[in-house]
């Protein structure tokens, strides 16, 4: 075959194998942005909660996220690039730049699709919608999904803030955690997905925090029954991370497999 042919054949090729990805993925944009972690689940978990960037940096990653503040300062929920504490007081506070964050994620949120007119009994009955919905697209990509909606109730925690030294992460959900049950609630949920070989980086699967639409109420969601609602659906294909340069992290020994000890707080 002549070489100009065979140069022709192969552009052909091409064309086709990306029309057929292309078809298989969500309706992907040109700038699909990343998602952005401050520091990891193990370091977290083992008590680093010195705060690692600061509030003002970290909205500079994103506008949609979830995770907590220095010394596990309550929940944070970032909507619509306003970064939100639930504290342990059951408050709702928008969270000035300068103060830091020890664990956390952000994204920039570009809807790649949608789930309309969900109804769920509870937790569980929703994340195995949510997984259903992420199925066609892979279960190995990461996910944000921005959920807004109706509970007729709803179970969220926060967590108190921790004073030195600082406690491994199990320790503080069994004694400084805080729970708040709220009825008729409309509000959105930051519902963020890492893949099972993230687990350690990060808790796998689905990770929930609440807000409610009159900022009164939030948390990290522990459970609820009777959603009414709708998602859009933002698809993430990288990841990048910071990591804590202090002394506690440049010590801190991650031999120890973490997996029970993550699902037991999630
Ligand atoms: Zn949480």
């Amino acid at each position: 075959m002549n070489k100009k042919i065979v140069f022709v054949l192969i552009i052909i090729g091409l064309v086709a194998v990306s029309a057929v990805s292309a078809q298989n993925s969500l309706l992907l944009n040109n700038n699909d942005d990343s998602m952005y972690q401050v520091s990891l689940m193990q370091a977290f978990m083992h008590g680093e909660y010195n705060g690692v960037i600061t509030v003002g940096d970290f909205k500079t990653h994103g506008d949609i996220g979830l995770g907590t503040f220095e010394g596990v300062n309550g929940e944070m929920i970032v909507l619509d690039g306003v970064v939100y504490q639930a504290a342990a007081d059951g408050s709702i506070n928008v969270m000035p730049d300068n103060e830091t964050i020890p664990f956390a994620t952000i994204t920039k949120f570009d809807e790649d699709g949608n789930i309309t007119n969900i109804t769920a009994k509870n937790f569980d009955d929703l994340t195995s919608q949510l997984d259903k919905a992420i199925e066609k697209y892979g279960t190995n990509n990461m996910y944000v999904i921005k959920i807004k909606g109706d509970f007729s109730n709803i179970t969220v925690r926060s967590v108190e803030k921790q004073e030195k030294p600082y406690k491994e992460f199990t320790e503080v959900a069994k004694v400084d955690q805080k729970v708040f049950n709220h009825t008729n609630q409309t509000g959105t949920v930051v519902a963020i997905y890492f893949p099972e070989y993230m687990n350690e980086l990060n808790m796998h699967g689905w990770h929930l925090h609440f807000l409610s639409d009159n900022k009164t109420t939030g948390g990290h969601v522990l459970g609820f029954n009777n959603f009414r609602g709708s998602g859009q659906i933002d698809e993430i294909h990288e990841f990048s991370m910071i990591l804590p340069t202090d002394d506690t992290f440049v010590k801190m020994n991650f031999t120890e497999d973490m997996t029970n000890k993550i699902s037991s707080v999630e």
